[in-house]
């Protein structure tokens, strides 16, 4: 992502989800000259051609944005392309993995962030006192061993909702930092937690900070959060915190968050500005403010269906659930997933890595910009809802996949139930193609963002439509899965596995390709 985008790979193709328009066909008598089959008609005032698009292109998969009325978002109209990097640090970790102990977070439509956290133990912790202590001498409290008693009774009092143990741990002197504590117990007896443990991977001495505290002793820390959800998260959602210990006469406490640099790393929650409200079923957790009933129910049923959708499109084993998180609205879901803009994009699936040197993908979550979906009808949420489960879905493969197959292959699947023409799934592409600004190469990870994103995640999609309606379903997957065997370092090696698995050359698959799409222009 973005302090950790490596640059030359856009931000974990995670998710982006591009909002995308408008789906449902509107009522034939809508269909203008110039309109593809099928396309969303003007209904309403919404409707109008973007700025800075092209006379002819079709309307349909506009951004959503005015509600009913397919409104055509001002950039690229489609799936919109991932997010930008985050604001500072960001909850998952795709790519990056590679960084090890972070922290991480990252996430998010592509992105992901890592953050360089110090290794498990070697945190900066005092040394322990060496050799045979002065008899008389009272014992120094010792933070290395101390702290994570502290935590570990917070942890547990988070799980088992005790509020007086959880109060127990804060630094009652620091009465606004006390208060706060107590606002964030509340919000997070919400939250249907199952497990919850917390690390310390960073801790320093803030011998300065003594008068301040009014303590013996201060510390500041990065400390990692690591959380279940009950019925959900077969693996853990890893998340990163800041705190100041302060050790007072009465033991150990929790006095604030940490410094601002530990700050910066801090990832915000769901439940960080409010309470939360859960919707599930057998399968799905939604999570959501009150006041978003509606929406999450919407969520919910479409959900219910993309695992059916998935599973036609992937074959690989992955656990078939899914916690969806809806936040208040775009800024809530850009804090969420540590992004600086998702104005283009509809939902984004963000996964946990390992902090330690395995860089094991973890817990997931897809966050919904609530923002942009607000107008979409059920049509469109499922694409968007079915894109990003399969994200969920593929997400232990992602690393070393190029976003052409990442992206397109989640296209490909949210989009094989809609029965409607390629000029109206892949209206970007199409109008390329007509535009005489089709180049016929297949797009490179760059092409994920930017301006024309939305021309390459439909490159992206028909892509992999033509590989499957060509060689078949399991061709396509075994292409996925190729490429999930190559170092992420390194650029895909797009011939190597062309030739692998469909035993023809980068130039001969792009070709072929090409002259398919042009074909269906
Ligand atoms: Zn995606």
């Amino acid at each position: 992502m973005d302090p950790t985008d490596p640059g030359d790979r856009p931000p974990e193709p995670e998710q982006p989800l591009p909002p995308r328009p408008a789906w449902p066909p509107p009522p034939p008598a809508a269909i203008g000259p110039g309109q593809p089959p099928g396309s969303a008609p003007p209904v309403s005032p919404g409707w109008g051609l973007p700025p800075g698009s092209q006379p002819c292109a079709p309307p349909a998969w506009g951004q959503p944005t005015t509600p009913p009325a397919w409104g055509r978002p001002p950039a690229p109209p489609t799936w919109g392309e991932p997010p930008s990097p985050p604001r500072n640090r960001r909850r998952v970790h795709w790519i990056l993995a590679g960084l090890a102990s972070l922290l991480v977070v990252a996430l998010v439509a592509t992105v992901l962030v890592v953050r360089p956290a110090a290794p498990a133990g070697s945190s900066g912790l005092p040394p322990r006192a060496a050799g045979p202590a002065r008899p008389a001498a009272p014992a120094r409290p010792d933070p290395r061993t101390d702290l994570p008693k502290l935590l570990a009774k917070r942890a547990k009092a988070i799980v088992v909702d005790d509020r007086t143990a959880f109060m127990s741990t804060v630094d009652k002197r620091q009465k606004a930092w006390y208060r706060e504590q107590s606002t964030q117990f509340a919000r997070m007896r919400t939250v249907p937690f199952s497990a919850f443990s917390y690390r310390i991977v960073e801790l320093r001495a803030g011998s300065g900070l003594k008068r301040r505290y009014h303590a013996d002793q201060v510390y500041l820390s990065q400390v990692e959060a690591r959380y279940r959800f009950t019925g959900q998260d077969a693996s853990p959602v890893l998340t990163s915190h800041s705190f100041t210990f302060v050790h007072i006469p009465a033991g150990w406490r929790v006095a604030g968050k940490g410094d601002k640099r530990l700050q910066a790393h801090d990832d915000v929650e769901i439940w960080d500005t409010g309470q939360v409200r859960t919707l599930r079923s057998a399968r799905t957790l939604i999570v959501h403010h009150p006041g978003e009933e509606a929406l999450a129910r919407g969520v919910l049923t479409v959900a219910d269906r993309a695992y059916a959708q998935v599973g036609a499109a992937w074959t690989g084993k992955w656990e078939h659930k899914a916690v969806i998180l809806i936040p208040r609205d775009q800024d809530e879901a850009e804090e969420l997933v540590g992004a600086r803009d998702l104005s283009q994009v509809a939902a984004v699936a963000a996964s946990s890595i390992e902090s330690d040197e395995s860089g094991r993908v973890l817990g997931n979550r897809i966050v919904v910009n609530t923002t942009n979906v607000l107008g979409y009808r059920n049509p469109e949420l499922q694409v968007v809802i079915t894109h990003e489960m399969t994200h969920v879905a593929t997400r232990t493969l992602r690393i070393g996949v190029p976003l052409l197959l990442v992206e397109g292959f989640a296209d490909w699947a949210a989009l094989m139930p809609v029965k409607l023409p390629f000029a109206v799934t892949r209206a970007a592409l199409v109008q390329e193609v007509r535009s005489g600004r089709f180049d016929g190469t297949l797009p490179g990870d760059r092409e994920f963002r930017g301006s024309r994103a939305g021309v390459a995640y439909d490159e992206g999609s028909a892509f992999c439509l033509w590989v499957a309606r060509t060689y078949g379903a399991a061709k396509l997957r075994a292409l996925y899965r190729e490429f999930a065997r190559t170092s992420p370092a390194g650029p895909p090696n797009l011939d190597r596995g062309f030739r692998r698995v469909l035993h023809l050359s980068r130039g001969t698959v792009e070709h072929r390709w090409a002259a398919w799409v042009r074909d269906q222009g």
